[in-house]
């Protein structure tokens, strides 16, 4: 037998199959992975075939050494996606089949934990061993050890340390005697929250939940469907997906939940881990990479059949899927843009075809892209425009920050907010303040020479932060994309003014500020500061939910799928700062923002009210927003798009280009240009779809010291423009020398 290996190399001249002669003591199958000779050293690698025979000469064949486990690592639908996905993305299969098992199961880096076990040996019977503890005078060691097994055997040899010291050499001898046996056993690490008992109780479905139900059903036993459901905050989403699920479970299949950030939804996860326990998998970035292994197992062995993780999860090796879903579908984070990029809504998509499973997309905020889909037929479009139980939607106020700056009041909150949150912690309620930037402030800025204080490192501005420790209050400058630390200077360095000054307002100036109008008011603040840690999140959640903190202040954070039932107001301090985003998906992103985070009030018995303070009170996206008017909302919007030519309707590619020197990129950009062009005159059908081609350098010129430059092209929709992408993609893989170049298209973030 002959075998056809991807070597786990990323490097194009080993981008083919490398064929190995399979020994008689194994027997292998496609997407095992094997241990293999490549060169002078040893290399894992992944088989993609059998075969009887080979053309290559038999004597010059080397031997797989061995498999490194005893099963397929990589099921065969997820072999064809990923064989699909490099076709796609122009990339080495060696690289998206890395996608497909857990980082940390490559090069061995983790083993499976196992755990020594002792027993009474195979065949001897409780008179026996009550024998030998009888006769067993010599070692009272050996004595405690047979009364121990006598009561419970096997049992781990852990607990029969914690009576005898030391009991090694006393089992061996045992085990030599014929009267115990030793074994190891495999021991699956489980992540810090256990699974608690299954079966909580189900809540009686709404009218509404039933109807989207019943269009899902008969999908999921036909093994097919997509569906866009399209439901208000509040409209109980989670309750349909857990019932899918229980459906799901009982046809003997599997499924698989997609959440955008799994530290932010802690109660998702625990609403399936309360209905289905240990059939539940969680599978996100902060376990540790035993655990992680050790879930990625439970799931291939086919104990987990409920698997609820971030991006990543969607390759999660369930047998038999039956449902994906990809909730809160509109989060940019379902695109990886780390290599090979890609996009878990389509790869979803992808393999719900391939393995006859049901896709469902959900949101209270579908994507333009999605909606527009849904409206052409591609999905199914379900609705659910009503909270449960009849709880009314939030009133939504917009504060016009311009009118409270001509009444003097600096404070970044306005006077409505602040008399609004004093009647909130009068009531007795929560509030949640939203400031879409962290830090103390935001940039420093000089009022002289109207220069910013950028990092070195990152052509981006520098934040202000405040040690939080009182006794050394010293502002430091931060950079968000490095880390780059300084501290601020007492003079402007391009003018030597000493009018320098921070601008805007952070998490940590709004808290100061709630502090000042409400002294002794507990307060939590979520941002990428406080939530470092390892359960940073859960602390900060905690404190908040159990009512040890009244407000809860923080970035973006907060506005995701969060259920507080004590939560009354919500406060958004500055709409304006994604709305002046230079993207043309900002008024998409300010769209969702405020909805999400006006989900976040009044999810009790009473009310809730949102105010929106900002300097653009008259535009449209606050005015629809306020209105909570999705639907209206995406009209105009989609709209907008057409006539200024955007995605869906166009689409948006770019080579985007990385060098450490800021003239090398330069001159690679001017390079790949010409060639570009050349190839445009070549291939009229290709020049007739681009709409713009332009080399204008990015908004953000360097990151973590690497110069960036782009190719930014708009191209219409069609079989010319794609065969015209390849082309570009073709030309990143082989970049100017002392480049990277990412070919990107429909990019998430343009920066
Ligand atoms: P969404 O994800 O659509 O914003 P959730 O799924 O978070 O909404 O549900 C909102 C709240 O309503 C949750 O507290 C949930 O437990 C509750 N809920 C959902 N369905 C029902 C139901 N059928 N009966 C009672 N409460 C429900
Ligand atoms: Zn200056
Ligand atoms: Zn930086």
């Amino acid at each position: 037998m002959y075998c056809q290996v991807i070597v786990d190399i990323v490097h194009e001249n080993v981008a083919h199959t490398f064929t190995y002669r399979v020994p008689d003591a194994f027997s292998l199958s496609p997407g095992q992975r094997v241990l293999v000779p490549f060169g002078p050293r040893n290399r894992e690698g992944v088989v993609l075939s059998l075969t009887e025979e080979t053309d290559y000469d038999p004597a010059r064949i080397r031997e797989v050494i061995r498999p490194m486990e005893p099963y397929p690592a990589i099921l065969p639908p997820l072999m064809a996606l990923a064989r699909e996905m490099a076709e796609q993305a122009h990339c080495p299969l060696a690289e998206t089949l890395r996608l497909m098992i857990p980082a940390e199961m490559r090069g061995g880096r983790v083993r499976a934990l196992t755990e020594e076990w002792a027993a009474l040996a195979e065949g001897v019977s409780a008179e026996q061993a009550e024998a030998a503890l009888a006769a067993e005078r010599r070692s009272p060691k050996r004595r405690e050890i047979l009364r121990l097994l006598l009561e419970k055997s096997p049992r781990p040899m852990e607990e029969i340390r914690q009576t005898v010291a030391a009991p090694r050499e006393a089992v061996k001898a045992l085990v030599g005697a014929g009267l115990v046996r030793i074994f190891t056993q495999e021991l699956l690490r489980r992540p810090g929250t256990a699974l608690q008992g299954a079966g909580a109780a189900w809540h009686t479905l709404t009218p509404e939940q039933q109807e989207v139900l019943e269009e899902i059903l008969p999908a999921l036993r036909k093994g097919s469907g997509r569906f866009l459901l399209h439901g208000v905050t509040g409209s109980g989403k989670t309750e349909v997906f857990l019932t899918a699920v229980r459906r799901t479970l009982e046809m003997g299949r599997s499924a698989i939940i997609l959440v955008p950030e799994i530290a932010l939804t802690p109660q998702m996860v625990r609403w399936f881990q309360d209905r289905f326990g240990p059939v539940a998998a969680v599978l996100h970035s902060r376990l540790s990479p035993g655990e992680r292994y050790d879930e990625w197992r439970r799931i291939r062995r086919g104990e987990a059949r409920v698997v609820i993780g971030a991006r990543s999860a969607v390759f999660a090796p369930t047998e038999e899927l039956g449902l994906l879903v990809v909730d809160e579908e509109h989060e940019s984070t379902y695109f990886s843009d780390h290599h090979p990029r890609y996009d878990a809504r389509e790869v979803a998509m992808s393999r719900c075809g391939r393995e006859g499973a049901t896709l469902i997309l959900a949101s209270a905020t579908p994507s333009i892209l999605s909606f527009a889909r849904a409206r052409r037929g591609d999905y199914m479009l379900l609705e659910m425009p009503r909270r449960v139980q009849d709880r009314p939607m939030p009133t939504v106020r917009v504060v016009d920050m311009r009118a409270e700056l001509e009444a003097g009041n600096r404070s970044v909150l306005s006077r409505e907010l602040a008399s609004e949150l004093g009647a909130c912690l009068r009531r007795g309620d929560q509030a949640m303040l939203l400031i879409n930037r962290r830090g103390y402030h935001s940039f420093v800025s000089c009022r002289a020479c109207g220069s910013v204080i950028k990092c070195p490192n990152c052509d981006v501005s520098l934040t202000g932060h405040v040690s939080d420790r009182v006794s050394t209050k010293q502002e430091k400058l931060r950079c968000h994309y490095c880390g780059y630390e300084t501290a601020l200077p007492d003079q402007c360095p391009a003018c030597g003014s000493r009018y320098i000054k921070f601008f805007g307002a952070g998490t940590q100036k709004v808290e100061e500020e709630v502090q000042r109008l409400f002294p002794g008011t507990p307060t939590a603040r979520m941002d990428l500061d406080t939530t470092a840690g390892k359960d940073g999140h859960a602390k900060i959640l905690e404190a908040f939910r159990s009512g040890q903190a009244r407000v809860l202040i923080g970035t973006q954070m907060i506005a995701k799928g969060l259920d507080f039932p004590q939560v009354t107001l919500v406060g958004v301090v500055a709409a304006d700062m994604t709305l002046n985003l230079p993207d043309y998906r900002a008024r998409e992103r300010t769209f969702q923002l405020l909805t999400q985070v006006a989900g976040r009030a009044g999810r009790g018995k009473r009310p809730g009210l949102v105010v929106i303070q900002t300097y653009r009170p008259e535009d449209s996206v606050l005015r629809l927003a306020a209105k909570q008017d999705y639907r209206a909302f995406f009209e105009e919007e989609f709209l907008r798009r057409r006539q200024s030519l955007y995605p869906p309707f166009t689409i948006m590619t770019r080579l985007l280009v990385l060098s450490p020197a800021g003239d090398r990129a330069d001159e690679a950009v001017r390079e790949m240009e010409a060639q570009i062009r050349a190839a445009l005159l070549e291939h009229p059908e290709w020049k007739k779809k681009v709409l713009l081609l332009s080399t204008e350098a990015p908004g953000v010129r360097m990151l973590r010291g690497m110069e960036r430059r782009q190719i930014l092209m708009k191209l219409l929709i069609g079989p010319e423009a794609e065969s015209f992408c390849a082309f570009l993609a073709e030309k990143a893989e082989h970049p100017p020398e002392g480049c990277e170049v990412f070919y990107e298209y429909n990019p998430t973030s343009m920066m």
